[in-house]
C-alpha cells in the first residue's frame, strides 16, 4: 500500500495526528495492536473521568475517543487494527518499508510514531505444550467468537472479557434468552478464584447460566496443554490445593490481560533514551529523515506526558512532514476562516 503518511499507534496522538495531517492535506493510514482506537483512553481508562482536555471541562477516555473520531471523520483515514507493526526498513527511493504481523505491507513516504507505552498485545499463556497448539486451537481475546460453534471451549480468565466470552460461548444453549451466542457445545471458564471482574448485569447472566449447567465454572490454573497428532485433547490443571486435574476440551479462548510491549520499535535503529524516542520539539522529528514522533513515546526536554501536550506534538509534526513532503513551508491557516481548510473538513 503506497501512502504519503502512516500513523502507527491509534491513541489520542495518532488519531489527532491524523486530522492535523489532513489539514495539511496529506492523506495517511492508521495502525493499532488494538481491535479498537484510543489506545490507553480507551483500554486503560475508558469509564474514568478526564478534566485537563482544554475546552472540554470533563469527559470520560471513551468519549474523548468519540469526539476525536468525530473529529477526524472527514478526512477518511483508513484503520488497520488487531496488527502490530512488526519492522521498519528504508527503500531506495527514500520510502520507509512498513510490514505488520497480519502481513500488511505499507510502503510511506514518511512515518508517524505515535506509539504511546508500545503495542497493547495480549498476555501470552506459558505452560508446557502451549506451543504446539495450531492457530484454530487457541485464540487469544477474539472479538467474535463464531468460532466456537459446536466445540468444547475453556474461556481462561476472570476479567469482563473472559465472562463476557463464557455467556457468548454458551447462550445459545440456554433457552430463550439465547440471542447471540454462538452455540459451543460445552463451555467451562476457568479462574483461579471464584470471583470475576464484570459489570453486575453481566455477573448476573454468569451466575444464570451457572445454575443452569450452561457454563461450568473451574477453579484453577492450566499447568500443562496436552494435544496429540495436531489435535487439542485436553488440558491439565491445578486447583487450589495443589492437586493436578485433566479438563477434555478442544477450543482454548485466553483472556489474560493486555500490555504494553515497545517489542520491535527498538530495532529500528531510532535514537532512544529510556525507552522513548529522541525528537527535536520544534518538528517532532526523529533522527531518520521522515520519521516523526508524538505523544507518550517522545522524549525531549521538558517533556509531559499528557495529552494535550501530544496535541501540540501532533501539530508540529503536521507543519513539519507537509514541509519535507511538499518542499515548501505551509502557511498558517485558521479553520475558521480558511476556504482550503474548509475544503479538507467538509464545511461550507
Ligand atoms: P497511547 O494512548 O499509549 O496509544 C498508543 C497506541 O499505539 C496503542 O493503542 C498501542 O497499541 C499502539 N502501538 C504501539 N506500538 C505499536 C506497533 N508497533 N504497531 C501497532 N500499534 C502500536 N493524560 C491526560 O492528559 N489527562 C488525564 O487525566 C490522564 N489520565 C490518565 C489515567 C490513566 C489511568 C492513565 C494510564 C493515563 C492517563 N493519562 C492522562 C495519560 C494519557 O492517557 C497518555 O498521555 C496518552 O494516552 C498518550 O497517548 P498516545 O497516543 O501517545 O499513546
Amino acid at each position: 500500500m503506497e501512502t504519503d503518511a502512516l500513523i502507527i499507534g491509534a491513541g489520542p496522538a495518532g488519531l489527532f495526528q491524523a486530522f492535523q495531517l489532513g489539514l495539511q492535506g496529506i492523506a495517511s493510514h492508521l495502525v493499532d495492536a488494538l481491535p479498537h482506537v484510543g489506545g490507553q483512553c480507551a483500554q486503560l481508562y475508558g469509564h474514568k473521568p478526564i478534566y485537563d482536555i482544554p475546552g472540554i471541562p470533563v469527559c470520560t477516555g471513551a468519549e474523548l475517543v468519540q469526539l476525536l473520531e468525530r473529529q477526524i471523520a472527514p478526512m477518511q483515514v483508513p484503520r488497520h487494527l488487531s496488527q502490530q507493526v512488526e519492522s521498519l526498513q528504508q527503500r531506495d527511493d527514500g520510502r520507509w518499508l512498513a510490514q505488520t504481523t497480519a502481513g500488511t505491507l505499507f510502503a510511506a513516504r514518511s512515518v508517524f510514531m505515535a506509539a504511546g507505552v508500545g503495542a497493547f498485545v495480549p498476555k501470552a499463556l506459558k505452560v508446557p505444550g502451549v506451543d504446539g497448539l495450531l492457530p484454530e486451537q487457541l485464540h487469544y481475546h477474539p472479538l467474535q467468537l463464531d468460532m466456537a460453534s459446536g466445540h468444547t471451549v475453556l474461556v481462561y480468565g476472570g476479567d469482563e472479557e473472559a465472562v463476557n466470552a463464557a455467556i457468548a460461548c454458551a447462550s445459545s444453549c440456554d433457552g430463550p434468552q439465547s440471542s447471540g451466542g454462538s452455540g459451543a457445545a460445552k463451555t467451562y471458564l476457568m479462574h483461579r478464584r471464584d470471583a470475576f471482574q464484570a459489570e453486575p448485569q453481566q455477573l448476573a447472566r454468569l451466575r444464570q447460566l451457572r445454575d443452569s449447567g450452561a457454563i461450568e465454572v473451574v477453579i484453577g490454573q492450566i499447568t500443562e496443554v496436552r494435544h496429540a497428532a495436531g489435535r487439542l485433547g485436553a488440558v491439565q490443571w491445578m486447583d487450589g490445593e495443589g492437586r493436578e486435574h485433566l479438563l477434555s476440551i478442544d477450543m482454548l479462548l485466553v483472556f489474560l490481560g493486555i500490555s504494553p510491549r515497545l517489542g520491535p520499535i527498538s530495532d529500528w535503529g531510532l535514537s532512544i533514551e529510556r525507552k522513548q524516542l529522541v525528537v527535536d520539539p520544534a518538528t517532532q522529528a526523529t533522527s531518520a529523515a521522515g520519521i516523526y514522533a508524538v505523544g507518550d513515546i517522545v522524549t525531549y526536554p521538558g517533556k509531559k506526558k499528557l495529552i494535550l501536550c501530544a496535541f501540540h506534538e501532533a501539530t508540529m509534526a503536521a507543519f513539519a512532514a507537509a514541509e519535507y513532503l511538499q518542499g515548501e513551508k505551509p502557511l498558517l491557516q485558521y479553520t475558521t476562516t480558511s476556504a482550503k481548510l474548509h475544503g479538507f473538513l467538509g464545511v461550507a
